[in-house]
């Protein structure tokens, strides 16, 4: 279908229905990647005596499929799940683990406030955005809320087994966090780094992005699970996912500075937009559904709006129908 088809407002992801393989990859003994082509992955770590999730997928019954992976491979009580940022499709099936012995729902600061100010118009505009993602939608009890908040960093030993959530700084949103295993450095980005897949940066602080990555690059990670895109298995892939996600964000903005700069409309800024992100990006997934998103949200920027604008069900209509028009 052509997203160019005026006679209808739909999102290019309302057309996608195909549902995604999901892949339950061993990185070492304590830790797993749930990935699915392109859909938003999970992380697992399993400790000596439980087991945390990071990022809980879309939906309680969603949930159930990773929670059927983690069952295959262990026992212990999933104690932990962590948030790597609050958006809809990563946090919405939380309640899921609390049958299974989840006790902590832990965000970083810049999450929760994110929660607070907007949770509630994000699950509405997400949910409209990409039904596909959000299978049983009606299992979802309402809005995710943190038990624990740290403000830059916190360590949990889970038995002998470290782990550090970390906001290393904004990028994907103010509040990203990152899981990371310093014993055998394996990292859980969340939406900080994607691969294959476009970034969608619409709550994107994309200004500090690209430092963020470079503070990421600098912890040497010898495996990284993305937030979208398979797994990356060596350091040699780690780096490949931060310069792709680099490449993104930082072509973007630059082209948005470039439209603001030549007084733009937001149909036009799209257009140049496209010239130089179609020939790179147009072929990975999402691509297509992220761009309106994205390119909305780098010309705010660039036009100095530093916190990004709250999507409602309504602008999200309306800036879609906005690219459409004359
Ligand atoms: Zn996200």
């Amino acid at each position: 279908m052509s997203n160019a088809d005026s006679s209808t407002k739909k999102f290019a992801s309302q057309a996608d229905l195909e549902a995604k393989k999901t892949s339950f990859i061993k990185l070492s003994d304590n830790a797993y990647a749930y990935t699915a082509e392109g859909d938003p992955n999970s992380g697992v770590i399993i400790g000596d005596d439980s087991v945390m999730v990071i990022d809980t997928t879309a939906t309680p019954l969603m949930a159930k499929d990773l929670i059927r992976n983690i069952r295959s491979v262990t026992d212990k009580p999933i104690k932990y799940v962590v948030l790597s940022h609050y958006h809809a499709v990563r946090v919405l099936g939380a309640s899921a683990y609390f049958d299974e012995g989840a006790q902590q729902v832990i965000a970083s600061r810049g999450t929760y406030e994110m929660i607070v100010e907007r949770g509630a118009q994000d699950m509405q505009s997400e949910i409209e955005r990409f039904p596909r993602l959000f299978s049983g939608v009606e299992s979802v009890p309402g809005l995710t809320w943190p038990t624990m908040v740290f403000e830059k960093e916190m360590t949990i030993f889970m038995g002998k087994l470290e782990v550090r959530l970390t906001h290393i700084g904004m990028g994907h949103t103010k509040g990203d966090t990152i899981a990371w295993i310093p014993s055998q450095k394996i990292c859980f980005s969340g939406d900080l780094v994607e691969y294959e897949a476009a970034a969608y940066t619409g709550d994107a602080q994309l200004e500090e992005w690209p430092a963020t990555l470079e503070a990421l690059r600098a912890m040497q990670a010898e495996k990284l699970v993305p937030g979208r895109g398979p797994a990356l298995l060596t350091p040699a892939q780690v780096n490949q996912g931060l310069d792709y996600t680099k490449d993104f964000v930082t072509t973007l903005l630059q082209s948005a500075k470039e439209s603001v700069a030549a007084g733009m409309t937001l149909k036009q800024a799209m257009a140049h937009t496209r010239k130089v992100m179609d020939p790179k990006f147009g072929h990975v997934f999402i691509y297509e559904h992220c761009l309106p998103f994205d390119v909305t949200r780098a010309v705010d920027e660039a036009q100095g709006i530093k916190h990004p604008r709250i999507w409602t069900a309504a602008r999200d209509q309306e800036m879609w129908h906005g690219l459409q028009a004359g």
